[in-house]
């Protein structure tokens, strides 16, 4: 890894690149590559200790799930519970839908490895000989990428039965779900894996008491899994060295929207947008920022003045959002953000998986007004409206949909109401006059 000065002012120091650092190697993805750069060498160390010292390690390093919640990875481990007589899984969520998330996918695609190792060692620690990757179904170059690595591990010993003369046996099955959104909520992901429609279960109890087949399961998403090997084998402390103290260690940024170079950044959290866009060439030429999300749009949106808020847990958090996918969508000042908002909730409605009503209907109800709205026929209370219809869906509904549908509804009223109420006084977007026919 490059030198990392989380406080050094120079954009090159904040790269931090672990989990992408051979990426644009030739055949970057094979065994062979891999192992050049230290490939399951984590895995070694990981065996020579017990399975609680390894969990108490993997907690102790700090890690968060990168999936967007942030939970403690080494923490929901340890719920698993022991000695209980049940089968225990692992399943990775590799369901990466979030709008502008594009991570996972990357990561999968040019270094699966990384992901298979952190599967063998959490499989270890969790005391689990069957773990699953549910994968997002529309990328069909990248599950047959997975399977040739899979097949790669089988051979060289690395899965299958006693790995590396541990006595450890683990089967790793790889499933394409069908490309819905739902189904990257963990419970609704199980019950797509056993087979069922993909709907949210409800929790408590969480996975990690009755997960799949009601058994103790631990689902992690596929960059928390795949940053394990790293920590075990250059240490919890190295890990703790970057990023900020309750919010530790290196992650994958994608920056996409009206950026000069998009793309994914790997750099400690907690860095600013500032610095990431510093790093990346910046907004598109000629242009500035208007607006931004941190996390997908399920996150609220952000504007100018929050280039500098720390992209971690507690700094971001603290500002009224969740850090979420650390997915950095960037729009300019051409943008219009009822359109973008509209767009948005269009998505939540289409994948709303019709389980609640708050969600269900509200999705609905929040596309009708916005499309009057974009199109020069809303009213003023209509802005209320809104408000109240997402007032009604957030936390009210049964799983995260619903609140990040409300997410950009609350924070675009916020921070752009005027836009909003020109749409309606001049009846249309004066970003686009001719939209304004679109939906009359
Ligand atoms: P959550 O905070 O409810 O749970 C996070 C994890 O911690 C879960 O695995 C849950 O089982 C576990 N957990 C929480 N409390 C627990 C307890 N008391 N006992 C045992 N386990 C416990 O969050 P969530 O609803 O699972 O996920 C929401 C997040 O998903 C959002 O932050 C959003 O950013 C993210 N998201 C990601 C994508 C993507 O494409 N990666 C898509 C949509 C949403
Ligand atoms: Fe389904 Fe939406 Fe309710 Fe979640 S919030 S259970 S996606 S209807």
């Amino acid at each position: 890894a490059a030198e990392i000065d989380k406080n050094g002012t120079s954009p090159e120091k904040l790269l931090a690149p672990v989990l992408s650092s051979f990426w644009d190697e030739p055949e970057s993805w094979t065994l062979e590559t891999y192992r050049r750069h230290d490939g399951y060498e984590g895995l070694r160390k990981a065996l020579a200790m017990s399975p609680d010292d390894l969990i108490a390690y993997v907690k102790d390093s700090g890690l968060r799930g990168r999936g967007g919640a942030g939970f403690p990875t080494g923490m929901k481990w340890q719920f698993i519970p022991q000695g209980d007589g049940k089968p225990h899984y692992l399943v990775v969520n590799a369901d990466e839908s979030e709008p502008g998330t594009c991570k996972d996918i990357p990561l999968l695609f040019a270094n699966p490895h990384s992901l298979i190792e952190g599967i063998v060692i959490a499989c270890y620690a969790i005391r689990s000989s069957h773990a699953f990757i549910y994968l997002r179904g529309e990328v069909v170059p990248v599950l047959r990428r997975l399977h040739e690595a899979v097949r790669e591990a089988y051979e060289a010993g690395y899965l299958g039965t006693d790995i590396l003369g541990s006595g450890l046996d683990l089967e790793l099955t790889v499933h394409a779900g069908a490309g819905a959104y739902i189904c990257g909520e963990e419970t609704a992901l199980l019950d797509s894996l056993e087979g069922r429609r993909g709907q949210p279960r409800l929790r408590p109890p969480f996975p990690a008491v009755a997960g799949l087949y009601a058994c103790p399961t631990v689902v992690n998403n596929v960059e928390s899994i795949a940053s394990v090997p790293a920590i075990l084998n250059k240490g919890k402390d190295w890990f703790k060295s970057m990023g900020s103290e309750k919010s530790p260690g290196f992650t994958l940024y994608s920056l996409s929207g009206h950026v000069t170079s998009p793309g994914q950044y790997e750099a400690p959290l907690g860095i600013t947008l500032r610095q990431l866009l510093d790093m990346s060439g910046g907004i598109r030429e000629g242009h500035r920022l208007k607006f931004w999300t941190p996390g997908g749009s399920s996150t609220p949106m952000f504007t100018d003045e929050h280039l500098d808020v720390p992209l971690d847990y507690e700094g971001v958090g603290a500002a009224g959002s969740m850090l979420g996918t650390k997915a950095l969508q960037c729009f300019d000042e051409t943008t219009c953000v009822v359109r973008a908002v509209t767009r948005w909730t269009e998505f939540y409605a289409h994948e709303s998986c019709g389980k609640c009503t708050p969600c269900r209907e509200g999705t609905y109800w929040l596309v009708q007004l916005l499309r009057d709205i974009e199109a020069g026929k809303g009213q003023m209370d209509d802005l209320d409206k809104l408000n109240d219809i997402a007032d009604n869906i957030n936390g009210k509904s049964f799983c995260a949909l619903g609140d990040g549908a409300a997410s950009p509804i609350f924070s675009s009223l916020k921070y752009f109401r005027e836009e909003y109420e020109q749409h309606i006084t001049g009846k249309g977007c004066p970003f686009d006059p001719a939209r304004s026919t679109v939906w009359a």
